[in-house]
């Protein structure tokens, strides 16, 4: 671990690591003691932050898209939420005592939860506010769980509901923003006393609170951003995040068999990597550590002896420049065309505009004299072609779509600035006997990106990683 450790920053006399654990780390009890192990056998100074158990959250998710209009059973839903946790903590806590207690702090969330869903049942209507005050419960369990098998195996540990103490958000409902430096101050000050006495705080992670006290969530997976909130906050000298893989990857493993760990990764190559929802990180992560220069290490649950993926500032350039080859086959290209469509002032704005207020991400635009070109997820299809047929007019004439398509993307520190790279790539890409449809360089300094058909993809990224990626890139 000494090579992640950067200047001395935290104030407590030892460094301080912020250890994240994501549901895939609990799904079980097992798990659960292995990761209360970890904590124990950490020297530095430990501040926990815990996702929900596993698939819980998503559960929770699932059943909300249905309790608004359908008569569903929430007694058993909420039976079966009781009897997966009260099995956890049965199993994982042999003291008897601290059973019975964490079972009555799971017990009062889940009576908060089943009143909140009979709310939603009886008046037909689910809020942003109150889906993000339903959809926190489970890390809200999570956090007691993990304080009651840290105590019961002799390590003082104090949960945290992340609303209860000041972490703060802008107030976005589902996509929250924490304000950062509201935060640093509330944290500093309640967090102060566990850490001197050696009492190991255990917040959750996913939601904080917005300045008039509502609920709000960081979105799908937010449990990452959060820990990264707080390693700002608190000055760590590195986050630690667990998962139950070594880290990112050169390839997609299941396309390339020889795809490697990447042990080293600057910043802005791995907010590329997570924008491409491989779902190992939260996109947003890196924002707050960035700030403060904290770096980051992904860690793997199953193989904790391994080193992991370390993010930092410092850029590694790999002999090969490009890193990792990723890809998404989840977006749809939309053609627009018209005369003027692709340089006619106002257009492009009209478009964006239309579907922004129909809540649809264009993921990134291309232009030519004719054509305006976006990329939408698959899942905004409909309702992209229905916004944009309202303002089909003399300026918009044609609507296309195209589903078969895959789009690919290079990183590597360094990339935008070789010459030569852009023709190595796509010559790499022309030798598997595909075609490129559309070229970006991309608005990203580490990162090309650009559109395949979708059935000459894992030629595409076979040859691309056996041209630049074969050779693992750290120094
Ligand atoms: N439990 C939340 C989710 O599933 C947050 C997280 O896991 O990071 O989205
Ligand atoms: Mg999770």
């Amino acid at each position: 671990m000494n090579d992640t450790k950067l200047e001395y920053k935290s104030e407590y006399g030892v460094p301080m690591k912020i250890m994240k654990f994501g549901g895939s780390t609990i799904k079980t009890p097992d798990m659960i003691k292995k990761v209360a192990d970890i904590i124990k056998n950490e020297e530095d100074v430990k501040v926990v932050v815990v996702s929900a158990l596993h698939g819980q959250t998503n559960e929770i998710r699932e059943y909300l898209k249905t309790v608004e209009t359908e008569s569903n059973d929430i007694d058993s839903f909420i039976a079966n939420i009781l009897e997966k946790h009260e099995n956890m903590v049965k199993t994982a806590i042999s003291n008897e005592k601290i059973q019975k207690e964490v079972i009555v702090k799971i017990k009062n969330i889940i009576l908060k939860l089943e009143r909140l869903l009979y709310g939603v049942a009886y008046t037909e209507e689910l809020t942003p506010k109150t889906q993000d005050l339903i959809l926190s419960s489970a890390e809200r369990m999570s956090a007691y769980l993990m304080e009651g098998v840290l105590n019961s195996m002799v390590v003082p540990a104090c949960a945290y509901e992340a609303d209860q103490i000041g972490i703060v958000t802008d107030g976005i409902f589902y996509n929250a923003t924490a304000n950062l430096q509201e935060t640093e101050k509330n944290l500093c000050e309640v967090l102060d006393a566990d850490i001197k006495k050696g009492v190991v705080p255990v917040i959750t992670g996913f939601f904080g609170r917005d300045s008039e006290g509502r609920t709000t969530t960081f979105g799908k997976n937010g449990s990452d951003y959060s820990a990264a909130v707080i390693a700002y906050a608190l000055s760590a000298d590195v986050l630690e995040l667990w998962k139950d893989v070594n880290g990112f990857m050169s390839a997609d493993p299941i396309l390339v068999p020889n795809a490697h760990t990447m042990d080293k990764l600057s910043y802005d190559e791995a907010a590329e990597l997570a924008y491409f929802g491989i779902g190992l990180l939260h996109p947003r992560t890196v924002g707050p550590v960035r700030l403060k220069d904290i770096p980051i290490v992904i860690k793997n649950i199953i193989q904790p002896q391994k080193k992991g993926t370390i993010i930092m500032k410092k850029g590694f350039k790999s002999k090969n420049v490009i890193k990792s080859v990723v890809y998404t086959n989840d977006l749809v290209e939309i053609k627009v065309s018209g005369p003027g469509a692709g340089y006619r002032s106002g257009v492009l704005s009209l478009v964006s505009s239309t579907l922004s207020s129909s809540n649809i991400n264009i993921y990134s635009v291309n232009t030519s004299q004719t054509y305006l070109s976006m990329l939408i997820h698959k899942n905004d299809l409909e309702g992209c072609l229905k916004a944009l047929k309202d303002i089909q007019s003399g300026v918009i004439e044609g609507i296309e779509h195209q589903k078969d398509i895959a789009l690919v993307c290079v990183v590597g520190e360094g990339s935008r600035n070789i010459k030569g790279l852009a023709g190595k790539i796509f010559s790499a890409v022309a030798s598997s006997d595909v075609n490129v449809e559309m070229m970006s360089a991309g608005a990203s300094e580490v990162a090309a990106h650009f559109i395949i058909k979708k059935e000459g993809l894992k030629r595409t990224i076979e040859a691309i990683h056996r041209a630049f990626c074969e050779e693992p890139s750290s120094t």
